[in-house]
C-alpha cells in the first residue's frame, strides 16, 4: 500500500498535534536514559509516561547493558500508542558533521511506523545539531513510488527537537531546506520514462511560478539553438536521444547584490553509456545520472524559499541531456567544438557528463561574472574509491573555499573530502594528437576522478578570475537504490557562508 509521508518540523513538544499513531524519542549514546528522560516525558504526549514507562532504560542500565530501544505505551487522546525510545551513535571524529547524520537516520527509520501519523523528539546538544539531525531525518520516507494496491494514503512525521543548550531551532528553514532535499530525492528516483529533458524543463519551469519571486528568472537554450550557439557539449551528448538536449539558466538576482556565486549540475537524465554502451550491471540506476542538476536546483529552490544569502546573485545552470544510442549518436573519435572555443576528441562516450559541465562551466564563467562557480555532478565511478560512500569527492583551486565548503559539509550531513589538486602534472592524461585534449583519461589508476575535475576546469573562462569548485557526488548521491537529496543542503550553506 502506497503511503505518502509528510514531514514537518515544529515546536510539536508544546503543541501535540492530534491523531497521533506513534511517538518516538531519539538521543545520542548516554544521553537517551539519563536523568533528563523525566523531564522529557513531563511534557505534552509524554507527559502521559508515568514514571514506570522509563524504568525499562533505568533497569537495564543498572544492568550495565543499555538496549538499542525500548517500547513504553502511553494514553495519548484517550487510545494507547507505542512510544519508543531509542539511541544513536555518538562518535563524531575531524571528517564527521556535528552529530552523527548517519545513525540519526537510520535511528529514525526504525523507530517511526511504516504507516500513520507519529511524532519524533530527538535529544540533541544545540540548534546547530539539530539542524543536521533534522536534515538527516527528512531523507527517510522518500516520495517516488509507483507502487500499486489497497488506497494510497498521506500520513505525516511531526519532528521536534530537545536542545541541551535550549540555543532555538529554526523550524521554517528547516522545513525549507528538508522540503527541497526531498524534491532532489523524488527526482532522482524518477525513471527517464517520466523525467526526460523536456519534462524536467517543465518541472523547472512550475518550480519557479510557484516560487514566485520576482527576482527570480529562468531562460532555457534547446535542441538545435544548442548547436547554433556553440554549445558542442551538451548537444553533442544529448543530440541522439528522443529528446532534445537543454541548457537552463536560473537567476535569483536581489537588487542589492554585491557578489555572485554560480552553481552548475550534471544532468544527464539516462546514461546508457552511448556507443561505449555500459554492461546491464553498470546501466542499472542510471537514471539517476542526473543528481547534480537535481540538488543544484534545490539548493537554488531553497535559498529562493528561505531568501538566504541577500546579498548575493545565485545562478543554477542544469545541462541536460540524455546519453542514448542511435544513428545519430556521438562516436568516439568525433571531435566536439566546446562552448569554451575548445576542441575535445571524443575516446570514450561514456565520460560525457564532463562535457556537458564543461559547456555550463564555460556559459557560467564567460557571461554571469560568478566569484565563486561549482559544479556538482555523479562523474566518477573512482570517486567512492577516493573518499567513499558517504563523503563527496571535492577539487578546488582555493583553500578558502574548500574550507568554507568542509565547514558546510558537516554543518549539513552533506560531507565532502578534498581530492588531489595538481592540473599541471594531471592535464597530459588527455593529450590529443588532433584536437586540444581528449574526454578520458590514459592511465585510469592515476588520479581519475581529480583528472575529470580537471577537464571540466580546463573550460573556464581564461579571463576568470574568481574560485571554482568541482564535487564529484557519485557515491553519496544514492544508497540502497533509493536518492538520498545529497549536495542541496550542501550548495545551500555554501551560498549562506561563502
Ligand atoms: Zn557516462
Amino acid at each position: 500500500m502506497p503511503v505518502t509521508t509528510h514531514v514537518k518540523f515544529g515546536a510539536f513538544l508544546a503543541e501535540t498535534p492530534a491523531d497521533l499513531s506513534a511517538a518516538a524519542l531519539i538521543g545520542a549514546k548516554g544521553t537517551v536514559q539519563l536523568a533528563e528522560l523525566p523531564a522529557v516525558t513531563a511534557s505534552s504526549v509524554f507527559a502521559a509516561v508515568d514514571a514506570n514507562a522509563t524504568a525499562p532504560l533505568h533497569l537495564a542500565e543498572e544492568h550495565g547493558s543499555a538496549p538499542a530501544s525500548v517500547t513504553v505505551w502511553a494514553t495519548h487522546d484517550d487510545k494507547l500508542i507505542p512510544v519508543a525510545f531509542s539511541q544513536f551513535a555518538k562518535e563524531t571524529s575531524r571528517h564527521m558533521a556535528i552529530v552523527r547524520t548517519d545513525s540519526v537516520r537510520d535511528v529514525a527509520n526504525k523507530v517511526v511506523p511504516a504507516k500513520g501519523n507519529a511524532l519524533l523528539v530527538v535529544r540533541v546538544e544545540s540548534a546547530a545539531q539539530a539542524y543536521a539531525a533534522g536534515l538527516a531525518v527528512a531523507r527517510n520516507w522518500p516520495l517516488y513510488s509507483r507502487k500499486t494496491g489497497a488506497e494510497s494514503t498521506e500520513r505525516t512525521v511531526y519532528v521536534d527537537f530537545v536542545v541541551a543548550d535550549e540555543s532555538a531551532v529554526d523550524y521554517d528553514e528547516l522545513n525549507a531546506v528538508a522540503a527541497a532535499i526531498r524534491d532532489v530525492q523524488r527526482r532522482v528516483d524518477t525513471p527517464c520514462s517520466e523525467l526526460n529533458t523536456v519534462t524536467y524543463v517543465e518541472e523547472v519551469r512550475a518550480l519557479v511560478e510557484r516560487l514566485d519571486d520576482p527576482t527570480v528568472s529562468i531562460k532555457v537554450i534547446q535542441g538545435e539553438e544548442l548547436k547554433e550557439q556553440g554549445f558542442g557539449g551538451i548537444y553533442g551528448v544529448g543530440k541522439a536521444a528522443e529528446f532534445p538536449p537543454a541548457l537552463v539558466i536560473l537567476s535569483r538576482v536581489p537588487e542589492n547584490a554585491d557578489k555572485t556565486l554560480a552553481l552548475v549540475g550534471k544532468g544527464i537524465v539516462y546514461d546508457s553509456g552511448g556507443l561505449s554502451l555500459k554492461p546491464t550491471s553498470g546501466m542499472v540506476g542510471m537514471k539517476g545520472d542526473m543528481g547534480g542538476s537535481a540538488a543544484v536546483l534545490g539548493a537554488f529552490e531553497a535559498i529562493v524559499a528561505t531568501k538566504a544569502a541577500p546579498e548575493t546573485a545565485v545562478h543554477a545552470l542544469l545541462c541536460l541531456a540524455e546519453n542514448a544510442i542511435d544513428g545519430k549518436s556521438f562516436k568516439n573519435d568525433d571531435i566536439l567544438h566546446m562552448y569554451s572555443g575548445k576542441t575535445v576528441e571524443i575516446n570514450n562516450t561514456d565520460a560525457e557528463g564532463r562535457l556537458v559541465l564543461a559547456d555550463g562551466v564555460a556559459y557560467a564563467t564567460q557571461h554571469l561574472n560568478p566569484d565563486v562557480v561549482i559544479d556538482m555532478a555523479t562523474l566518477t565511478g573512482a570517486q567512492l574509491i577516493t573518499t567513499g560512500i558517504i563523503h563527496a569527492g571535492i577539487v578546488t583551486d582555493s583553500e578558502e573555499v574548500e574550507t568554507t565548503v568542509l565547514k558546510s559539509g558537516k554543518a549539513t550531513g552533506d560531507l565532502v573530502f578534498p581530492m588531489l589538486y595538481a592540473p599541471e602534472i594531471l592535464k597530459s592524461q588527455f593529450d590529443s594528437p588532433v584536437a586540444d585534449m581528449k574526454n578520458s583519461v590514459k592511465d585510469r589508476m592515476n588520479a581519475q576522478s581529480s583528472c575529470a575535475a580537471h577537464f571540466v576546469q580546463a573550460h573556464l573562462a581564461k579571463d576568470y578570475k574568481g574560485a571554482w569548485l568541482h564535487v564529484d557526488i557519485a557515491g553519496p548521491a544514492e544508497a540502497a537504490s533509493r536518492g538520498t537529496g545529497f549536495g542541496a543542503a550542501l550548495l545551500y550553506e555554501f551560498a549562506k557562508q561563502f
